[in-house]
Formats: C-alpha cells, structure tokens, sequence
C-alpha cells in the first residue's frame, strides 16, 4: 500500500503520517525532513537549498526528484510508501506517477487534510516553540501559505477525482482524523 497525505504546512500531514506508518508498517518519506538532513549533513544539495526553505520558497523540482527516486526504487520500501510533503507541484505528482509506474507501483490512497489560513498560522506559530524550525516565523509562514496555494493546491485536481482519494476536515482533533484514515483504508 502506498498513500499521499496531501496539505498546507501546518495541517498535520507528519502528525499523521506517523500514525499510519505505526499502524500499517509504511516508511514515511517527508521531503522536508530529507531536505533539513542534508542542511545538517552540510551537502552539495544542503548547501544549495538552505537560503531557499529558510525563506519559504520550495526547493526544485529537480533537487526533490532526486531524493524521491531513491527511495521509490528501494526494493525495501516498495510498496509500503507513506508521502508527506511531496508531490507539492503538479511537475512533481506527475514525476510521482512515471516513477511508480516503471517500478510497478501505484498510489493507493490519497488524504487531503483541509485547514484554514488561520488555524495554520496559529499551529505554526506553536510548532515554533516546540521545534525551533528556522522557516516557521509569520512572515515565512504567510510565503509558505501563498506558495501553497500557487503551486500545491492545483495538485488536487490531479488527484481529486480518483475514488481513493478522501478530503478531511484538519481542523478537528488528531484522534478523529486518524480514525477516518484508518477507516477509510479498512473499507
Ligand atoms: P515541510 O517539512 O514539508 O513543511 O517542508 C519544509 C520546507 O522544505 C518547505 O517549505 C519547502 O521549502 C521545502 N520542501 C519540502 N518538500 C518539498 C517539495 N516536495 N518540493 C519543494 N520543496 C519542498
């Protein structure tokens, strides 16, 4: 089983993510977390992209695409693909597709986390204090939202009509949301 958890920044994609990977045995792959590590790791990519997230614009499509084909080619992770934070442009989600596709995969379920503007800006502004993140300030957090809508949100159209795909309300408690998941995957 692979899964797309589809959202704004701040609309509790890892949150959930982390639950369904527990629950069903998946590999999360967060495009943010890879891209932080190789920040941390100081690489020729980390280099490259630090001014970019800590501003609030996306990385290329290219750099993400990099990272995402290793990981789909895995024969370890096959199968068994959680993705939080990627696609996040409709060049990516069409990658996405041609790279399942020559390994013989397929998206299985797609979660939309719904969540409004405010509600991210008042999470974020939390997750601050708690995770000391360099790109999780207001006026970072108002150039994620803007690119969100620009360049994530057409995604939906690509994925929308697929009957696997479930659109949830994100602002509701975690335990609810990840009981419609988890509902929605045992049908
Ligand atoms: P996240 O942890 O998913 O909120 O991602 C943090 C930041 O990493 C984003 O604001 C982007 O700058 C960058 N990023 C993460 N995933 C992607 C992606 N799929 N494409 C481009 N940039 C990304």
């Amino acid at each position: 089983m692979n899964v797309i958890i589809f959202g704004p920044p701040g609309a509790g994609k890892g949150t959930q993510a982390q639950n369904i990977v527990k629950k069903f045995n998946l590999h999360q792959v967060s495009t943010g977390d890879l891209l932080r590590t190789e920040i941390k790791n100081k690489s020729e990519i980390g280099n490259e992209i630090e001014e970019i997230i800590s501003k609030g614009d996306f990385a290329t499509d290219d750099v993400v695409n990099k990272l995402i084909k290793n990981i789909v080619f895995d024969p370890q992770k096959k199968d068994k693909l959680i993705f939080d934070g990627y696609p996040r442009s409709l060049s990516q989600a069409k990658n996405l597709d041609l790279l399942l596709g020559s390994s013989n995969q397929k998206i299985d379920f797609i979660f939309f986390l719904n969540v409004n503007k405010n509600t991210i800006i008042k999470r974020i502004e939390k997750r601050k204090i708690l995770e000391n993140r360099s790109d999780d300030d207001l006026n970072t957090i108002l150039k994620r939202f803007d690119s969100y809508m620009e360049t994530t949100r057409p995604v939906l159209d690509f994925y929308s009509k697929n009957k696997n795909f479930l659109e949830i309300d994100g602002t509701q408690e975690i335990e609810e949301i990840t009981s419609k998941i988890d509902t929605f995957i045992n049908v």
